[in-house]
Parts: C-alpha cells; sequence; structure tokens
C-alpha cells in the first residue's frame, strides 16, 4: 500500500537507533533548577515569588503573561535563590528564577487526582489545562489551551494526533507512545472534548512499527485511526500531516483551523492527561540525550529546569570533545553556546555532536541548481528569499512567502553551496516583525 505523505521533503539519516530501545528512565532530582519565564511562544510569564521564599514542587511561581501566555510551576520543592538573567536554550540570556531544592521533593497539598474528571465541560478543560502551564511539547511550545479556543466561525471537525517525530535522533515521542499509549489516548480525548470534534487521527511514521501497533491495539476502543506515514522530513510538521492524512490544503498565511483541523504532539496529549486526570502541572517532559559520542543515549524523564550539563552526565558523559550542542534535533533544533542551559517545556531532545560531525565548511553565493525549490514543503523559493533577505530586501522576501516558512531545514540540508538559508529567513523574519511594530 502506498503511504500517505506530503510534496517534497527530503531523507535525512534517521540516526534513531541510537535511544529507540532505551526505555523512559527517571533523571534524578536535581539539586537546583533555573525555570526562565519565557518557556512558550507569546508573552513570558509574571512571576509570583521573591528571592528565599520557599516552594513546593508543582506550586504555581508565576503567572500567564496575558492570552498567549501560560503560568509556570516550581519543578522541586526548596527556596527561591534568585530571580535574574540565565543562560536559556533559545533565547541567549532570559530571566528565570533559580530555586535550590531541599532534596524533599514535597509537593504542593493542592495537587490531587480529579476522579470523576469525564464529567468536566469544555470550558473546564480548557482552564485547567491553562493553569497547568501546557504548551506545545514537539518543540513549538505554542500555548496549548489557545489552539483549544478556536474562534466559533472556525469550527474544527478534525483533530489530529502528531506521533510522526520525524526529527533525525529523537526518540522521546517514540517512546512515550509504547510506554505510555493509555495516558495519551485519554489526553487526545480530552482533547478532542474541549475542541467539540468528533473525528480524530493519529499519525506515525513507518519507522516506528512497535508505536503503530500499540496505538492501534488501544485506540479502537475510542475510535480513532492510526495513520501510518510515509519516513520522510518534515512529515511530523503540521501542514505536512494535515496534506498527508486529509488530503485539505492550508492556505500560504493560513493556519490549521482554517480548514477544520488542529493538530497536537503525543507528549502535549499525555500532559494533558496528566493535568486533567491527576491534577499534575508541567512540571517534567521526555528528553532525548543522543549522539554517537555520548557514551550511553537514553531518553529521560527530567525535572523542567535541569542543566544539560546534568542530562549528559547521566548519560556517562561523552567519548570525545564536544563540537556543537543542539536543543532539539539536527534539522530544527538551535545551538546552545553552554551546557548550562536548562531544559524547558519545549525540549524534546539534547544532542551533542562532534568536532568532525560539525561541518565548518564556508557558505558560497547560490548556483541556481533549484534543489531548494524541488523540496520545499510549503512551495517556496528557498534560493530567491535567501538572496533577497542577503541584500536586506526585507519586504520583498515578505511577497515571496518568508513568512510561511516552517523553518524546516530542508533547503540548507541539500544545498550544494552550504548556504545557511533558515539562518537567513529567521533573520528577515524578525527585521519584518520589526519593522510592523515600529
Ligand atoms: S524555505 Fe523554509 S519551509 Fe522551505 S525548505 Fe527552507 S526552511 Fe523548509
Ligand atoms: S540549493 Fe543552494 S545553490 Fe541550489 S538554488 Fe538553492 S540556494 Fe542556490
Amino acid at each position: 500500500m502506498r503511504k500517505k505523505t506530503f510534496k517534497g521533503g527530503v531523507h535525512p539519516p534517521a540516526r534513531k537507533e541510537l535511544t529507540a530501545k532505551s526505555p523512559i528512565a527517571a533523571m534524578p532530582l536535581p539539586e537546583e533548577v533555573v525555570l526562565p519565564l519565557s518557556q512558550h511562544l507569546g508573552a513570558p510569564a509574571k512571576p509570583l515569588v521573591q528571592p528565599n521564599d520557599r516552594v513546593k514542587t508543582g506550586q504555581k511561581i508565576a503567572e500567564a503573561g496575558g492570552f498567549v501566555s501560560v503560568p509556570l510551576h516550581s519543578t522541586i520543592s526548596g527556596t527561591v535563590k534568585e530571580i535574574g538573567e540565565f543562560p536559556h536554550p533559545t533565547l541567549g540570556l532570559s530571566l528565570g528564577i533559580k530555586i535550590e531544592g531541599d532534596g524533599e521533593d514535597e509537593w504542593d497539598e493542592g495537587i490531587m487526582e480529579r476522579a470523576n474528571y469525564s464529567g468536566l465541560n469544555p470550558e473546564e478543560l480548557r482552564e485547567i489545562i491553562k493553569e497547568a502551564g501546557i504548551a506545545g511539547m514537539g518543540g513549538a511550545a505554542f500555548p496549548t489551551h489557545v489552539k483549544l479556543s478556536p474562534p466559533q466561525e472556525k469550527p474544527i471537525d478534525t483533530f489530529i494526533l502528531n506521533g510522526a517525530e520525524c526529527e533525525p535522533f529523537l526518540t522521546a515521542d517514540q517512546r512515550l507512545m509504547l510506554e505510555n499509549g493509555e495516558g495519551i489516548l485519554e489526553g487526545m480525548k480530552l482533547i478532542m472534548k474541549a475542541l467539540g470534534c468528533k473525528k480524530g487521527f493519529i499519525g506515525i511514521e513507518c519507522n516506528k512499527p512497535e508505536a503503530i501497533k500499540n496505538l492501534q491495539r488501544l485506540s479502537s476502543a475510542y475510535g480513532y485511526e492510526v495513520v501510518p506515514l510515509k519516513v520522510k522530513y518534515p512529515q511530523g510538521g503540521e501542514k505536512q500531516l494535515i496534506k498527508a492524512i486529509t488530503g485539505r490544503e492550508v492556505p500560504l498565511g493560513g493556519l490549521p483551523m482554517d480548514v477544520g483541523c488542529v493538530v497536537h504532539n503525543v507528549g502535549t496529549a499525555y500532559a494533558v492527561y496528566e493535568a486533567v486526570a491527576k491534577g499534575k502541572p508541567l512540571i517534567e517532559r521526555v528528553v532525548t540525550v543522543t549522539g554517537t559520542i555520548v557514551k550511553n543515549p537514553k531518553n529521560l524523564r527530567t525535572r523542567i529546569g535541569t542543566t544539560f550539563a546534568q542530562l549528559i552526565e547521566e548519560c556517562g558523559g561523552t567519548t570525545e570533545k564536544v563540537g556543537k550542542l543542539i536543543n532539539g534535533g539536527p534539522m530544527m533544533g538551535i545551538a546552545v553556546e553552554t551546557d548550562q542551559v536548562p531544559v524547558i517545556k519545549g525540549t524534546s531532545g539534547v544532542l551533542v555532536l562532534s568536532q568532525k560531525e560539525v561541518s565548518y565548511s564556508q557558505p558560497r553565493p547560490c548556483i541556481y541548481c533549484g534543489r531548494c525549490v524541488d523540496i520545499c514543503p510549503m512551495g517556496l523559493m528557498p534560493n530567491v528569499i535567501g538572496n533577497l533577505a542577503e541584500k536586506e530586501r526585507f519586504t520583498e522576501t515578505k511577497d515571496y512567502g518568508v513568512l510561511d516558512c516552517i523553518e524546516c531545514g530542508s533547503c540548507s540540508y541539500v544545498c550544494p553551496a552550504k548556504r545557511n538559508l533558515v539562518h537567513l529567513f529567521k533573520y528577515a523574519k524578525a527585521k519584518l516583525a520589526q519593522m510592523k511594530g515600529s
């Protein structure tokens, strides 16, 4: 049978064998955590605590900074040491709360299971999900309650659970689907109730046959359809997933809700289940710690705020000098300057590359080979946009659709001139946002 997919895309080496068979292990409780106030897209959270305050695990320590924002909770019990600027995995430096642990892991008394959660109405579900601080756990970290609040004129008839995990090296979602399938499907049921939508699909790439089998077995009781997808990057992009599963095309400049769809990652569905059924705010997540020079690559259930250095140490360290450290995978991940950055809600992986693996070849001028145009999953002309961004002709990059670029990195991956196209697109987008605000 022909596997479902989308037009364009690339086939980078998957490298998932390093951790695919590693069951999720619990990372020891960190002695201290740094919790950035910017853990998600939208407005940063606003602190509710001060230095020297005593806090418990799961206690709310910062409130949402607006509608497109979520609260933040302490991930250990202890004492607030400092509110100040700390290294951040995507923003360089940013404001955060440092908590020194007491080693007790004493939980906030307000956290308790809800026996009758199936009786909650959509409004109550959205409020619980917001108050639990849940933001998309596939990497984008968009506040989940916002995606569950579409305007009335955009009814949602289809929900897609994203289990594609197309990013090379990462296996956190794969392990979660194998080990916590029941919780994921319960979370999916709650999300669909909040959206008032009846049709549910689960998209998984074919290189995860055991995950497909497990969710097929469990989902028959719910009436959801598991759709095996062709292995191709970026199969897990929202628009690519919608096209592959429903055949619907999200218009350029549009959102999934424009075609009646909402997509959430499997990790987000599991966090929703934990928040609604167990009353647990988002204080931990599964992180794949991987790379050919990591001694024992693992999938670790980790408290948010644990540093990358601690995760690598838990994996036995590295066999040689680190060339590059990446928050996420090799295609969409972001290189970090220091291993002292903390895991945040969107950290799906920590990838350690050797010095040999890091390509230092200098970018050269475009040779107009057209490869980037052939593979762009959004149907853009990356070569033209890149040249315009280089010449600082930002308004024209917009005319050529730079705002529709999903920053998947496929064009940079195939470019024989080693042009750093994604970097140019991010630069153009930032400049356009500045121009709009001025
Ligand atoms: S232009 Fe954007 S969407 Fe297209 S391949 Fe490049 S990074 Fe991906
Ligand atoms: S792949 Fe690179 S060299 Fe070829 S057209 Fe695109 S930008 Fe130019």
